[in-house]
């Protein structure tokens, strides 16, 4: 049996840009960068939402390359929005 994977995990984010609106993540789950990722109007965390990942499914195994990988934004305790 092949061992599970967490297409949407939770990761934690800190906000790059107030006047943007946007957050930057920690570490990608996936690929270890950090994508960038708007925060649409109304939004004001802790939880932003899910988001589908920046990077290339390339890395994946075969079996998973047809599944789009997302990750559910959480602020960190320390950032606010406002
Ligand atoms: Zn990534």
């Amino acid at each position: 049996m092949a061992a599970e994977v967490d297409l949407n995990p939770v990761v934690l984010v800190r906000v790059s840009s107030k006047r943007h609106r946007e957050v930057k993540l920690i570490e990608c789950p996936f690929c270890r960068k950090k994508h960038t990722h708007g925060i649409p109007p109304g939004v004001e965390g802790p939880d932003i939402g899910h988001r589908v990942a920046h990077c290339a499914t390339a890395d994946l195994p075969l079996a998973l390359r047809h599944v789009s990988r997302g990750y559910h934004l959480r602020l960190e305790s320390r950032s606010i929005l406002i």
